[in-house]
């Protein structure tokens, strides 16, 4: 507690908080480093920003000197108490009780937020299937992190990777250690800048591919024949129905390939393929 700042120290005491790890409460008590957050957001004041999370309101603060607009969702309604207060001078701030994961979300152009790790990978999608924005700075434990900017070839690339990679162009920025954070973590953070894409490899279909890159992940360390017989004999298909695939993308991929190295476009040349398949019949159509 002796880092904390006299204000910071004030809410804790004032609204009895008491932080849980089921709501990822591990508030950002550091402004420097809340300062250099909303600084990779680029706001000016035509920004409608979102932020998940608001907790004690140390980035809130941050982002509503910048932006616009500023809408904050906050599960726990006594952090909804000490974020009024924390923020009552500020005329462009909209606090929002409720379930980041359920509420309808704000028209927004950019998300800033120190993420509940809780839910990191539901809302990460949320944001990215949902949500028209231009750009989001999120901050994220390391590990996940890591698994969101992984490259082909590397221990981290995974579903995660791929899925993410799909909608958005991904970016570490920062490094936040877990001294910056009340109370500390045992993991260090990472803030990641996610632009959405606006050009690059397009599946025809997005919910085939994510049906497709769901069916296979599971086995990355797999060769991708074995993992597309795998797929399919649980589909209740003939495990044959590889080997036409892979026909099919005239030699792009032998087969042999392990998971982990397959590229993006690679992937979607492969999940048009197997929309080929669904509109021919050969496979059960998963949409219906
Ligand atoms: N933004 C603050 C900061 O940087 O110090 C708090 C970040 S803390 C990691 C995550 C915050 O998200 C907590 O205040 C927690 O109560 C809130 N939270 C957890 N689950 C939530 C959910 N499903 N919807 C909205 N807020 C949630």
């Amino acid at each position: 507690m002796s880092t904390l700042s006299d204000d910071i120290r004030g809410l804790l005491k004032r609204y009895k908080v008491q932080p849980t790890k089921k709501r990822g409460q591990s508030f950002l008590t550091n402004y420097a480093v809340a300062k250099e957050i909303v600084d990779f957001a680029e706001l000016n004041k035509q920004d409608r920003v979102l932020e998940i999370g608001g907790g004690l309101g140390v980035l809130t603060q941050q982002i509503a000197e910048k932006a616009g607009e500023v809408h904050v969702v906050e599960i726990d309604a006594n952090l909804v108490r000490a974020l009024c207060d924390k923020v009552r001078d500020y005329n462009n701030v909209n606090i929002i009780e409720g379930d980041a994961l359920t509420v309808d979300l704000p028209k927004v152009n950019k998300i800033v937020s120190n993420l509940p790790y809780s839910i990191s990978s539901e809302i990460t999608f949320r944001i990215l299937q949902e949500l028209e924005y231009e750009m989001a700075v999120l901050m994220y434990q390391k590990e996940f992190a890591s698994r969101l900017i992984a490259a082909p070839g590397t221990p981290e690339y995974s579903r995660l990777s791929i899925n993410v990679q799909y909608y958005a162009r991904v970016e570490e920025v920062l490094e936040v250690p877990a001294e910056m954070f009340y109370p500390v973590p045992v993991v260090d953070s990472v803030v990641v800048r996610m632009v959405p894409r606006s050009a690059g490899p397009i599946a025809r279909d997005h919910s085939v591919f994510h049906w497709m890159i769901a069916g296979i992940y599971p086995y990355p360390n797999k060769n991708l024949r074995r993992a597309l017989r795998i797929w399919f004999r649980n589909l209740g298909l003939e495990r044959t129905l590889a080997d036409d695939a892979l026909k099919r993308l005239d030699g792009l991929l032998s087969g042999e390939e392990r998971l982990r190295s397959i590229s993006l476009v690679t992937l979607v040349s492969l999940a048009d393929v197997i929309l080929e398949f669904i509109e021919s019949g050969a496979i059960a159509d998963p949409r219906v």
